[in-house]
């Protein structure tokens, strides 16, 4: 095991963004500032079982930075969710709404739970609680939650609908922005549900360009099948990619030839993950291997789409891609991309790979401050607009600074967020 991997997350989330600012000479104090979240609110909270027993969970809100809008970020909903992990996670939110150019700053949330062990009605309580427990700390103009790993539209159409009942009847409809992720049905944007993983193949389409690739000559693996890798893998599968091996947390699935990518979807979505897919009738051509097997497999792109610090020393050596899109947060370790780097494997890093999730969330959030619904077409081109200008301004820091993707990628968002201290200064 990498003996790093034992480490904080926010401390290598921290180390991520100080080598930037080495690069760029960013002053002391806003790494200092940048260094820390500016708040940490942890609620424990009651929420009465089917059963009529009660239990006490525990939930988090980090608001790591607001300098350039309100806070924004994900609600993970996950057995191993800790106070470091979404510090990590709320530091990232920063400097990829930075880097994108967003009028937001970064938070991240999450409740310690497994929700594959709650029944939908205490799901339903159990969201409607921590957003109650979150209270004023959220807000469609200060602080705006959004879908992230075990969290889906429906939670956030409750912790909207929560938080309309809890705001005064005049203001009902005028805090749909309280959260993004919602159902098309309930104020959420068309596009949002695959906003990641179409985000994700964009900037894949701007690095076959800068490198002079061919998209549907790339075959490609992929770690996670939920609201990320499954997007992602289906779009890319349209795109005419060769998608050769698909894990999640049930399994690894493998064809040589590629995998019927629409059919594993469909059977993920009705079964719960993709175990049993390739025994099924719909398995043709694909068949169960080991999970080993998902990082050693000859590829061109492995795509990480499931949780964090996946792409260790050991599984970096192993890996055999040209390139490793990071569709998931954090998922390689600072020794892992040490070893990447060394075996000449590229690195599109997750601040740029999954800002597609927070474009769009973006766009959600103006379509319910100006009771608006834009088309799938007006979403979906700019949100590539957007996407291939921050992958334009990484590529042109990276030629100036002679640097890594991620160091480029921090470079410029640390740039935008020193620029607007320099002009507001620190308060009082
Ligand atoms: P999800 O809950 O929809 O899916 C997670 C997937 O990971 C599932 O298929 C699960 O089976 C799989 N998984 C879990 N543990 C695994 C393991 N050990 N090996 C293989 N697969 C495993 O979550 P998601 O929303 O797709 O998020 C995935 C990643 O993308 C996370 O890092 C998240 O922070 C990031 N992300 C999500 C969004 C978004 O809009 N949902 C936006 C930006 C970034």
């Amino acid at each position: 095991m990498d003996a790093m991997r034992q480490r904080s997350l926010h401390q290598t989330a921290v180390e991520q963004f100080q080598r930037a600012a080495d690069l760029v000479g960013i002053e002391d104090r806003y790494r200092a500032i940048l260094s820390h979240p500016k708040n940490e609110v942890i609620v424990n909270f009651p929420v009465q079982m089917d059963d009529g027993t009660w239990r006490i969970f525990r939930g988090y809100r980090i608001q790591h930075n607001n300098v350039l809008g309100p806070y924004k970020g994900g609600l993970r909903f996950h057995p191993d969710v800790n106070l470091d992990e979404v510090k990590a996670l709320a530091a990232w939110m920063t400097f990829k709404c930075a880097l994108v150019g967003l009028p937001l700053g970064g938070a991240k949330g999450g409740v310690t739970i497994d929700p594959s062990e709650h029944s939908e009605a205490e799901m339903q309580r159990i969201v409607r609680r921590f957003t109650h427990a979150l209270g004023t700390n959220i807000g469609p103009e200060h602080d705006i939650p959004a879908p992230d790993v075990g969290t889906n539209s429906q939670m956030m159409d409750w912790l909207m609908d929560t938080f309309a009942n809890l705001s005064g009847p005049a203001s009902r409809h005028l805090v749909k922005g309280v959260v993004t992720g919602k159902s098309v049905l309930c104020g959420g944007s068309v596009g949002r549900e695959e906003a990641t993983g179409q985000g994700v193949l964009y900037t894949l389409r701007h690095w076959c360009g800068e490198t002079g690739q061919r998209l549907d000559q790339l075959s490609v693996a992929v770690q996670g099948f939920g609201n990320v890798g499954g997007h992602f893998s289906r779009l890319a599968n349209e795109a005419g990619c060769r998608v050769v091996v698909v894990s999640d947390h049930t399994g690894t699935v493998s064809s040589e030839k590629g995998l019927d990518i629409d059919a594993l979807w469909d059977w993920a979505q009705d079964h719960g993950g993709i175990a049993g897919f390739a025994d099924s009738a719909y398995g043709i051509g694909a068949e169960d291997v080991l999970t080993d097997e998902l990082f050693t497999t000859p590829v061109d792109v492995f795509v990480p789409a499931a949780l964090e610090n996946q792409i260790t020393a050991a599984r970096a050596h192993v890996l055999q891609c040209r390139l490793v899109l990071e569709a998931a947060n954090g998922p390689t370790t600072p020794e892992g991309e040490t070893i990447l780097e060394s075996r000449g494997i590229e690195v599109v890093p997750d601040v740029l790979a999954n800002a597609g999730g927070v474009i769009v969330s973006y766009f959600e959030w103006l379509q319910n401050k100006s009771s608006r619904a834009w088309s799938a077409e007006d979403v979906d081109s700019r949100l590539r607009s957007i996407l291939w200008q921050a992958s334009d301004s990484i590529v042109a820091t990276r030629a100036e600074l002679g640097c890594t993707r991620r160091e480029a990628a921090y470079a410029v968002a640390l740039r935008r967020l020193q620029a607007v201290y320099d002009r507001r200064d620190i308060f009082p």
